[in-house]
């Protein structure tokens, strides 16, 4: 049996950790990191932080020359720019509460936010922040407006005094289509809504895109990926995404089942994003998760794990999956503790 201690020491080993624990692979992660950047190298990668929402894995994308970050919260731009790491942050999404930002701006981080209606344009301008990106609708319904609307809405940000230094379009309604060919060819449709956009608004950015895309957006002058640094089983599936699993849930299971043929670890849908599909466990089929628990049995015959026994489950969608933790531990490939992150942006 193990310990339920929660040591905060780099050390540590695996079998340590109270379950559930947020575990992250470092061999994996600095390959994703690494591939990467090989492709969308230094500020041509804008690390959308909602994936991880973990300031210490910010700061390791940094590290490799990305110090341009995305974040969606407001909560977000907050923590990186206390942390260091806000030399230039975009808030891709629309926000009211602009005096929050206005507060980051004060403090010398640099903040940059999406808007797409005058109502939101009015809060930027009242809020004290400074400078925007026209935020344009390329397929995806939700926020940003029309192609055709963009170039009056960058007139109007200027006559306010804004900045505007370009457009964002997130083709997010693109990144789980199966075929690498089909999704390219829809890209470059949504791309082409952004660029139209663009040729009205000017300015020198045209940022979009996401690990789904990363191979196939052609167009921006910088990605938004997020997941490619974790990666979860929904992204795995696709051909031309080449990231590896770089983060797991540690489970602890609790209960046997012989006659029935199934385990039940401590793992439910608490602690991950399920709208994806279930966790997936190498070697078993996962039956369900309910509020704490996961049940399982194993594939070709292989016998149950015994109660005590550690697994280690993928979670199918990353970005709520880290939002539900309070830290991550990273391991390395003996499985020892070599840094222990607080997933400091949850929370908005
Ligand atoms: N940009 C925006 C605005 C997003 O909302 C997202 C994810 O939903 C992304 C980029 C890309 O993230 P990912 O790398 O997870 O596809
Ligand atoms: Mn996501």
């Amino acid at each position: 049996m193990t310990t339920s201690a929660r040591p905060d020491q780099a050390g540590s080993r695996l079998a340590e950790l109270s379950t559930p624990a947020l575990v992250v692979d470092h061999g994996p992660l600095e390959r994703n990191l690494a591939t990467m950047a090989g492709v969308w190298p230094g500020r041509r990668l804008r690390p959308h932080v909602k994936a991880h929402k973990t300031s210490g894995l910010a700061r390791r994308q940094a590290e490799l020359g990305h110090t341009g970050f995305t974040c969606a919260t407001i909560r977000e731009v907050e923590v990186m720019a206390a942390a260091g790491l806000g030399e230039d942050l975009l808030l891709a999404n629309e926000v009211l509460d602009m005096h929050r930002l206005g507060a980051v701006v004060k403090s010398g981080a640099r903040v940059t936010v999406a808007v797409d209606s005058d109502a939101v344009l009015a809060a930027a301008v009242a809020g004290g922040v400074r400078e925007v990106l026209i935020d344009v609708n390329v397929g995806l319904p939700r926020c940003g407006c029309d192609p055709a609307d963009a170039g009056r809405l960058a007139d109007a940000a200027r006559a306010a005094g804004l900045e505007v230094r370009g457009v964002m379009g997130y083709e997010g309604h693109l990144m789980m289509v199966a075929d690498p060919v089909e999704r390219a060819g829809k890209t470059a449709g949504a791309m082409a809504m952004l660029q139209q956009a663009h040729a009205d608004v000017g300015g020198d950015i045209l940022s979009g895109g996401g690990t789904g895309t990363w191979r196939t957006n052609a167009v921006v002058t910088e990605l938004q990926a997020g997941s490619y640094a974790l990666m979860d089983t929904a992204y795995a599936a696709q051909d031309d995404v080449p990231f590896e699993q770089a983060l797991t849930v540690l489970a602890t299971v609790v209960s046997v089942n012989s006659s029935k043929g199934y385990a039940v670890a401590d793992a439910g849908l608490k602690a991950f994003g399920m709208d994806h599909g279930n966790p997936t466990l190498p070697g078993a089929a996962v039956w369900y998760c309910s509020d704490e628990h996961t049940i399982f049995s194993m594939e070709d015959g292989a016998p149950l794990p015994a109660v005590g026994d550690r697994v280690r489950l993928v979670p199918a969608h990353i970005d709520p999956t880290c939002a539900m933790h309070e830290r991550m531990w990273v391991v390395d490939g003996n499985d020892v503790v070599v840094d222990c992150w607080p997933v400091d942006m949850r929370g908005w």
